[in-house]
């Protein structure tokens, strides 16, 4: 059984889900199809991956009841005017074909846009949570200072934030940040997107071996012993299948603070850093 973690607003998410960046709109009903074979009851897409309306028709077509699959999306950064959080967050409820979203992140703070005005944006999302239509509201890649602005301005945590965390980059900053203020971390990027290197690293292939378990598990697991809610991205079945499998062992104290001795700092990072990201 996948544990759930509690959100400092009481509501229960998976801790394993699956990830959909760059999962192509064509692809991507059957792709989610296939990970809610495997299990996988937790689906992360965004409003910016272009693909909610694939998420949405694999949920429905799995037989599924809306209540047993846990979805998020996030506010794209085009849409950080108060006004248009409302529209575009109901754009994604008609994209995914629910009548409720479980979470919903704003996607970056962009603090160079806007006007460094990423606290109205905050203060909309909560505005959704009124109606019952959305359960919960989060961000995503905010630094502790942005955390601690829209926290001051509005008395109101995200429930999580969800930020780049594998062994390369261990982002402990912020993890301590959220740790501090009762909010979940959610790791995205949990393998550093299988370009870090950190697959064939020695530390992680000596603690897999050791387990007769994978390089992918062996990282997947050290995420799950931290805590973080991960949802790792694989367009292929055996792969999904392998990246679920990890609730059958434990890794070692010192297997752990092996791998958490890989932080390379922000030298680590394969994503952008969020200081200095305004793509819109
Ligand atoms: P990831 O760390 O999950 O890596 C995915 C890549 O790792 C795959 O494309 C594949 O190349 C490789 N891989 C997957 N399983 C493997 C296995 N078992 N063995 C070897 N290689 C394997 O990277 P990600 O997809 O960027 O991150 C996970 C999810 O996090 C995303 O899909 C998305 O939902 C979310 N995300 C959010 C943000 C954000 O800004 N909030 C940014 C990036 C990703």
């Amino acid at each position: 059984m996948v544990p759930n973690i509690e959100l400092s607003d009481s509501t229960d998410i998976p801790q394993i889900g699956f990830g959909t960046f760059l999962v192509p709109p064509d692809e991507t009903a059957r792709v989610v199809a296939e990970a809610l074979e495997v299990g996988y009851r937790h689906i992360d897409t965004a409003q910016g991956y272009g693909n909610e309306e694939g998420v949405g028709e694999a949920v429905r077509r799995s037989g599924l009841a809306r209540e047993d699959v846990y979805l998020t999306s996030k506010l794209t950064n085009s849409k950080h005017a108060p006004d248009d959080v409302r529209s575009s967050f109901e754009e994604t409820l008609e994209k995914l074909g629910v009548d409720y979203l479980d979470l919903f992140l704003i996607h970056w703070p962009l603090p160079t846009r806007y006007d460094g005005d990423f606290v109205s944006t905050w203060e909309a999302m909560l505005g959704l949570l009124d109606d019952g239509r959305l359960r919960s509201a989060g961000v995503s890649n905010f630094e502790p200072d942005h955390l601690e602005r829209i926290i001051g301005a509005t008395g109101r945590a995200p429930v999580v934030n969800q930020v780049e965390v594998h062994p390369y980059f261990g982002n402990e900053a912020v993890r301590s940040a959220c740790a501090s203020h009762g909010i979940a971390v959610e790791a995205w990027g949990p393998l550093g997107q299988g370009k870090s290197g950190v697959l064939e690293d020695p530390a992680v292939l000596d603690a897999a071996r050791a387990h007769g378990k994978t390089p992918a598990q062996a990282i997947l697991r050290w995420h799950l012993q931290r805590g973080d809610i991960i949802f790792p991205k694989s367009m292929h079945r055996e792969r999904m299948a392998e990246n679920f499998d990890i609730l059958d062992f434990a890794l070692t104290a010192e297997e752990v603070a092996a791998i958490d001795a890989l932080d390379k700092g922000a030298s680590g990072r394969v994503g952008p850093d969020p200081k200095t990201f305004d793509r819109v």
